[in-house]
């Protein structure tokens, strides 16, 4: 590449924030670091920012304020804090390309806001499509953006895209892990812990998007999130169980080939992508060996056990903001669980009954979308606490 991409990133504590950060310090004159922004983790974000330089720095919790900025101002770089900062801090004119590592419904607001300001957006907050998809995908269409996937199943789809831009696509293969609880059934589900829920087979994540993994709710969201990147109905869309995590998803054209993306299960392959593309850099990340792997498989989903898969498909059929609360009650029910206020099929009950009685919107605004997680939220909270 020629000049060195100048990165934002939203949400840098995280799993993905790190991993990020891992893959431009591997390749300094490809990419630096404009931005920086964390939630609550102050001790990172000050020890990031101390080794990336960025121009500025967001501390989402205003309360860490002082101590960032204590931190920081010796090394000559701003420091803003709360909501609005985030939302604002991606219009910064010396930013090419906004990483959004946010974790869940918080992604949207400063999504949009970075594709208002023409920025290239490498997602890795899937609710941001999922609450609101046809928003995004319209505004990035507007205003000449491209969205780069960094979610894994559609990074290896992007890529099976490469070149085949004006080729159409008869159906796309999600793979899924299937998760620690592949195989199982609801008895056993009864009483499964959070501990158990949060040991994947295969990827080592942060605590939300590993419980969605157990309960395939993660697949589900995935499902829509590839809906509006890629453009498909419904029924292109399959999902496989594939447990070894190696075929990372694939793309079926019209002539019947198929094309698939493969790899050692490492989210800073797609990430790299995402940052990089047309390009592809070198990387020492460990290779994949037909050897240590003699049998990759693959499975039906199990939707009846793992209902809320079926719930994101009936969610995406049903359109108008039907997603957007089956995000906003998953993120509460989440969360119940990980409190041990719940346990883990009443997560898929709790949001099937919250989208029955969450008022329908066909064609829904922003303010619908936040109308609609707001009312969602409560309504779930409400049934937490009136059942358990
Ligand atoms: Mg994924």
């Amino acid at each position: 590449m020629t000049e060195a991409k100048r990165v934002a990133i939203l949400g840098s504590t995280g799993s993905i924030g790190t991993q990020t950060l891992e893959v431009i310090r591997q390749h300094p004159d490809d990419f630096t670091v404009e931005v920086l922004t964390a939630q609550n983790n102050c001790d990172l974000l000050i020890a990031q920012a101390k080794e990336f330089t960025p121009n500025a720095v967001v501390i989402g919790n205003p309360e860490n304020y002082n101590t960032v900025k204590e931190a920081l101002i010796p090394h000559d770089i701003k420091v803003f804090a709360g909501q609005k900062a985030l939302e604002q801090i991606v219009e910064m004119e010396t930013i090419d390309v906004v990483l959004t590592a946010l974790v869940g419904y918080s992604g949207l607001l400063p999504t949009l806001s970075a594709i208002k300001a023409g920025k290239q957006i490498a997602l890795a907050n899937k609710e941001t499509l999922v609450v609101a998809g046809d928003l995004v995908t319209a505004l990035a269409k507007e205003f000449g953006v491209n969205i780069y996937p960094v979610d894994s199943e559609h990074s290896a789809i992007f890529q099976c895209l490469v070149g085949e831009f004006h080729n159409r696509i008869e159906k796309i293969i999600l793979t899924a892990s299937g998760g620690p609880f592949r195989g199982k059934d609801r008895e056993y589900l009864q009483s499964v812990t959070k501990v158990q829920a949060l040991k994947h087979p295969n990827w080592d994540m942060g605590a939300k998007i590993t419980i969605d993994s157990a309960s395939l709710m993660n697949k589900g969201l995935e499902v829509i999130e590839a809906k509006w990147l890629f453009g498909l109905n419904t029924s292109q869309i399959d999902v496989v169980v594939h447990p070894q995590s190696i075929v990372h998803s694939l793309v079926q054209f019209e002539d019947g080939s198929l094309k698939a993306q493969l790899g050692l299960p490492d989210m800073r392959i797609p990430i790299q992508f995402a940052l990089s593309y047309p390009h592809r850099l070198k990387s020492d990340f460990e290779r994949f060996d037909f050897i240590n792997y003699p049998n990759l498989t693959f499975e039906q989903p199990d939707l009846k056990t793992f209902r809320n898969l079926q719930l994101a498909f009936d969610a995406l059929e049903k359109g108008g903001n039907a997603a957007c609360m089956l995000n906003a009650s998953n993120e509460v029910v989440v969360d119940a669980f990980l409190k041990d206020q719940i346990g883990f099929l009443e997560m898929s009950d709790l949001i099937a009954e919250t989208m029955d009685r969450v008022d329908f919107v066909s064609k829904p605004t922003i303010a619908d979308y936040i109308a609609t997680d707001e009312q969602a939220r409560i309504i779930t909270k409400e049934l937490i606490k009136r059942k358990y």
